[in-house]
């Protein structure tokens, strides 16, 4: 039963409307001044509500304002009744809200007419917000549904061994030794081919997964690393990405050094690369697992340096031992562009806060030439080697490239 309240300081009119609208099956509340109505329209929350807009101290306005900053009866269609057909009146009740006005003395068919129109446009209402609400829980369900969808074929994919890691050297600059590696996941898809983690890392993170998959290419990268140094080979360290979930796990320190404890490898063996974007969601807890890996004995190396906030101060407030420099920095670097200054001063400045800096993409001799020139430590890119399978990295090794 739809229930209406009439606010009329009028005892007759009041009575006589509540009479009318009663006749006609509705649940009918009463109040005798502005106070009473608004406390009646917040408690029952009518369907509709009739307002005289004449009424002493809280009049019709001063009702309508409350109600419409009130959330809980914010939409309630409201009806007001004037003593006149005065258009300033009329008009100030429409600009505060309401919804439509009765002109008194009104005839039964007016007043009941007024009433069942604001509740058939507030049914209607109700029912687009459903049809509405019932869409996006309809794309909710749908996103989720992929999203699941997409974490079971990289489960899957993992089961079937179908990512491998693939090594990228790091060169010393000076010597134009291998000193160390970089391990890039790839996915081997039976039908697609080889999948750049570019295509689904962004997957493996929105899912979730990129914690198992990620802490599966630790393993699988320190493994590696092992059966290098027992084979004699000098590679200093094997660096290792961690995205940005894997890095706000809170036990990862403690799952690193166990990793590191079951192959045995020294701690000294391992980089892990993070980028600055992750330092800035939550700076201290940040700060906290960098030292926990830190006094591990790890080394932490900042990725994509240049790209992302390249706040000076995080360079600074941070433990970190490696800044790699982006490649859009390092390419045209030697056309004589702004890129070429950029990167000197990256180079002195990180060297002044006893920062190792690698160069990230160097594809030709003439970039080569020009790390070499501003004493760049290390290097990494296509002119040397692009990422490549483990057996492939070890002849890189032998040939002592
Ligand atoms: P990144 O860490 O910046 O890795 C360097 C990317 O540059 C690699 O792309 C590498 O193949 C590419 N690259 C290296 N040298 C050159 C060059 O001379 N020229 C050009 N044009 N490109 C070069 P890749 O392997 O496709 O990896 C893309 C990104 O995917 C990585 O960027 C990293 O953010 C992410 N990623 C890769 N493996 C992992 C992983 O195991 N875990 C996580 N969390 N992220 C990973
Ligand atoms: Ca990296
Ligand atoms: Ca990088």
């Amino acid at each position: 039963m739809n229930k209406i309240l009439v606010i009329e300081d009028d005892r007759v009119i009041r009575e006589n409307i509540l009479k009318l609208l009663k006749a006609e099956g509705y649940d009918v509340t009463g109040a005798e001044n502005g106070a009473m109505g608004l406390n009646a329209a917040v408690s029952n929350l009518p369907d509709v509500i009739l307002c005289d807009v004449m009424m002493p101290q809280l009049d019709g306005y001063g009702v309508l304002e409350a109600l419409r900053s009130h959330p809980v009866t914010a939409t309630v269609p409201f009806v007001f009744l004037t003593g006149k057909a005065d258009r300033s009146e009329v008009r100030q009740g429409m600009e505060l809200g309401a919804d439509d006005y009765l002109t008194k003395p009104f005839t039964k068919a007016e007043l009941v007419g007024a009433v069942s129109s604001r509740l058939k446009k507030q049914a209607a209402l109700a029912k687009q917000q459903d049809n509405l609400r019932s869409q996006s829980n309809e794309l909710l369900q749908e996103a989720a549904d992929k999203l699941e969808q997409i974490k079971t074929n990289l489960c899957g994919a993992l089961d079937r061994q179908e990512f491998q890691v693939y090594y990228q050297p790091q060169i010393d600059v000076q010597t134009g030794q291998i000193m160390s590696a970089e391990a890039l996941v790839r996915w081997l898809h039976p039908e697609k081919g080889l999948i750049s983690p570019a295509e689904f890392i962004p997957d493996a993170e929105a899912t979730g997964f990129i914690v198992q998959l990620g802490e599966w290419v630790l393993q699988t990268a320190c493994r590696q690393m092992q059966v290098w140094q027992n084979a004699g080979f000098s590679l200093e360290q094997i660096a290792v990405n961690l995205s940005p979930r894997q890095f706000y796990q809170p036990d990862l320190s403690s799952r690193v050094a166990e990793i590191l404890a079951e192959i045995g490898l020294a701690p000294s063996s391992l980089e892990l690369e993070l980028t600055e974007s992750m330092m800035v969601k939550d700076a201290e807890s940040a700060i906290a697992t960098l030292q926990q890996l830190k006094d591990l004995g790890i080394s932490i190396s900042i990725d994509d340096f240049g790209t992302g906030y390249s706040s000076l101060s995080y360079l600074t407030q941070y433990p970190f031992d490696v800044l790699k420099i982006d490649r859009c920095f390092i390419t045209n670097i030697t056309d004589g562009c702004a890129n070429a200054a950029i990167v000197k001063a990256i180079i002195e400045m990180a060297h002044s806060l006893c920062l190792e800096v690698i160069a990230e993409g160097v594809e030709t001799e003439a970039e080569r030439d020009f790390l070499w020139r501003y004493e760049c430590d290390a290097m990494q890119g296509y002119l040397f080697s692009p990422p490549v399978p483990a057996v492939d990295f070890e002849e890189l090794l032998v040939s002592g490239k």
